[in-house]
């Protein structure tokens, strides 16, 4: 068992009374009634008063008020999409934008995709007909290039702005720029309760609408002692709780799909292992690339008797409410992304969260009745260890994209465009350097003919470099399906532990079973989506037609920024001479080719290169001669290489 020591109270909104059991009400109540029930219905008309009476309003209110799901109907039906304009509501999700549309497309009783839709990179489910509009933050972004004043919009409401994603925060200084030479767009900014001020003064104090809360209190408690293993410790604890504590769901927060997999596969095999001696316990997890009807499952009312433990990512901490949660476990971590602007290297790495973050996970256990939230690490660690708020993503990301996006909009001082918070100085820098060297600037900034091209394909500046390229060396056919196959690139193979010894590892059934299906058929709808695209980039179709050499060299073009080099002391990059490795997992690994290019880098435990292509050195002058010379790329110890560096799979056991 964990010994837990309770230590404060989240306050509430609500006496801890008497409160209804959500599946009660659901299983009761009409989804009319349902939305009549939200906290944000009563303010409904004084909610719409405040938006036409102001342009730029900052709407606050606690997850599962009802914002992102009520206030764009309320518009729908105030009138706002009148004379076929459209209103946009911004999620930093993918799995979000879609949940969400889903919802109110059932609200409404309509088919999704007809008056309410959604829209995310690669995948559009709208029609003429939608006018409520669910979609990325990245997407809205990219609505700029097409409608630059965003004129068909009556409205745009950036949705869990407390978020602070890159395209969040670009998306606040075009917004607000568009803002004024369009003074009849009412533009919505909404998050949950953290960061109002801060958006209120960069939209020239914009009144603030708060929808009160209605939480009720949440006890927090917190470990005596330090946990090793989180994940042991969040498997006892969910046992312990189901065991000891009074009817009410679980929801559990981890950092991410192999995480959240391996708990549930430890929470399945153990009660299993105790049979009929506890109640039934239902096994959920939630992550961004599980299939939609499993995701759906989390929804659906816990049967009397039996208790749901949901297991998500952060997801659940704003974005997605979960009715029916009274306990919360919190190991306090998140993956994040972090960048370092001098050797180019972005990578996802496990972090303690922020307190902001932690008291927003423990608000969850709240919203039905008084809750319990279970933080797997000491009071004392919460005091002095975690950060305040998070580190908004601009600061802590590349920024190439979104600088060629910013480019082609006509924005050129980036140094002084309207941030919330401006990224590091040496990112911005970087990201102009590579652009220059990709081409897409000329060596004033301005974008060029090529950039142009490439702002249109909506894909990482290198990747679009990449498919310009296929041009010259005639292979777009190929290198369209490179390009849709590493959009997806970590999902395509699948590799449940216990089964693939089970089947005595024959390629064969690896063959039959270990490639998602739904991954290759995205990639097939983003390779089909790619090629709609070429015309306007004036890229005609073509095939190699067997000659590989074509198609690495059309990679190369693309890529070169990307090399690595094999030394007598392994894979250095050979501009930074940083220290790299190949993955176990690829298939050069034990090759261990001279010189080699890789699509990202990516720090785990090593500095690892995801996604490798041997070159030869020679290429690279081809494509880039401007940015490589040939005195760099000679090979002073090429006779005296060691036939093979580093250890074999089967050494590294
Ligand atoms: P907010 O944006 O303020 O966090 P939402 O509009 O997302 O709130 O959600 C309001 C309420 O709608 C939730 O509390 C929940 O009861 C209900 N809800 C939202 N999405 C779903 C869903 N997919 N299934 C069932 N109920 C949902
Ligand atoms: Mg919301």
């Amino acid at each position: 068992t964990i010994e837990f020591v309770r230590a404060t109270q989240l306050q509430g909104d609500e006496e801890p009374s008497a409160p209804p059991t959500s599946t009660q009400a659901q299983q009761k109540e009409s989804i009319q009634a349902v939305r009549r029930s939200l906290p944000v219905f009563p303010f409904r008309e004084e909610l719409l008063a405040a938006i036409a009476n102001h342009q730029v309003l900052i709407i606050e209110g606690e997850t599962g008020s009802g914002k992102t799901t009520q206030i764009p109907q309320y518009l729908f039906e105030e009138g706002y999409t009148n004379k076929g304009m459209k209103i946009a509501c911004t999620q930093p999700r993918r799995v979000a934008a879609m949940s969400v549309a889903a919802r109110v497309a059932r609200e409404m009783g309509v088919k999704l995709g007809n008056e309410v839709g959604y829209s995310i990179r690669f995948e559009d489910c709208t029609s003429e007909r939608t006018v409520l509009r669910y979609m990325t933050d990245g997407m809205l972004l990219r609505e700029f290039l097409s409608e630059p004043d965003l004129a068909s919009y009556s409205v745009v409401m950036v949705d869990e702005a407390h978020e602070r994603t890159l395209h969040t925060d670009i998306l606040f200084g075009l917004i607000k720029d568009v803002a004024r030479f369009r003074p009849e767009l009412k533009v919505l900014v909404a998050s949950a309760t953290m960061d109002t001020a801060r958006f209120s003064t960069f939209f020239d104090d914009a009144p603030v609408f708060r929808i009160p809360g209605r939480r009720f209190p949440v006890d927090i408690f917190y470990t005596k002692a330090p946990e090793a293993d989180y994940l042991e410790a969040c498997v006892v604890s969910v046992l312990q709780i189901h065991v000891t504590q009074p009817p009410g769901d679980i929801l559990v927060f981890l950092t991410g799909q192999e995480e959240i997999e391996a708990a549930c596969e430890m929470l399945q095999d153990r009660c299993r292992r105790l049979g009929s001696k506890i109640r039934e316990l239902l096994v959920l997890p939630i992550y961004a690339n599980l299939p939609s009807d499993m995701q759906a499952r989390i929804f659906q009312p816990t049967p009397p008797g039996a208790r749901k433990v949901v297991v998500a990512t952060n997801i659940a901490e704003t974005s997605l409410t979960i009715e029916g949660i009274i306990y919360v476990l919190d190991p306090g971590f998140c993956k994040q992304k972090s960048y370092n602007p001098r050797t180019g290297m972005e990578s996802l790495t496990v972090t303690p969260c922020s307190k902001a973050s932690a008291n927003q996970r423990a608000g969850r256990a709240g919203r039905v009745a008084a809750g319990k939230c279970f933080r797997l690490y000491t009071a004392w660690a919460y005091q002095h260890e975690l950060e305040e708020t998070t580190v908004p993503e601009i600061q802590r990301t590349s920024l190439g994209n979104v600088v060629l996006l910013l480019k082609s909009l006509g924005i050129h001082d980036l140094m002084h465009f309207d941030f919330l918070d401006p990224p590091p100085y040496e990112t911005l820098l970087l990201a102009l350097e590579q652009l220059y060297a990709l081409g897409a600037l000329n060596h004033l900034g301005e974008l060029t003919t090529s950039g142009r091209k490439m702002a249109e394909l909506p894909v990482d500046p290198m990747l679009s470099k990449m498919i310009l390229a296929s041009e010259k060396y005639s292979c777009s056919e190929e290198i369209l399906t490179v390009a849709a196959m590493l959009s997806v690139n970590n999902s395509i193979f699948y590799r449940p532990k216990d089964k693939w010894a089970e089947s005595g590892y024959s390629s064969q059934w690896c063959y039959e079973n270990f490639v998602q299906f739904r991954s290759m058929r995205r990639a097939r709808d983003v390779r089909e989506q790619l090629e709609g695209l070429l015309e306007r980039v004036e890229v005609g179709l073509s095939s190699c037609q067997g000659d590989y050499i074509r198609v690495r060299k059309a990679i190369t073009a693309g890529y070169f920024y990307h090399t690595a080099r094999l030394t007598r002391s392994g894979y250095r990059t050979v501009k930074q001479q940083q220290t790299v490795f190949i993955h176990p997992n690829s298939s050069l690994f034990e090759q261990q080719p001279r010189w080699l290019l890789y699509h990202e880098l990516v720090l785990t435990t090593k500095e690892f290169m995801r996604q490798v292509l041997e070159i030869e050195s020679s290429w690279l002058l081809e494509v880039a001669p401007h940015y490589y010379k040939a005195k760099e790329l000679e090979d002073p110890h090429a006779k005296k290489m060691p036939k093979k560096i580093g250890k074999t799979r089967e050494e590294l056991g």
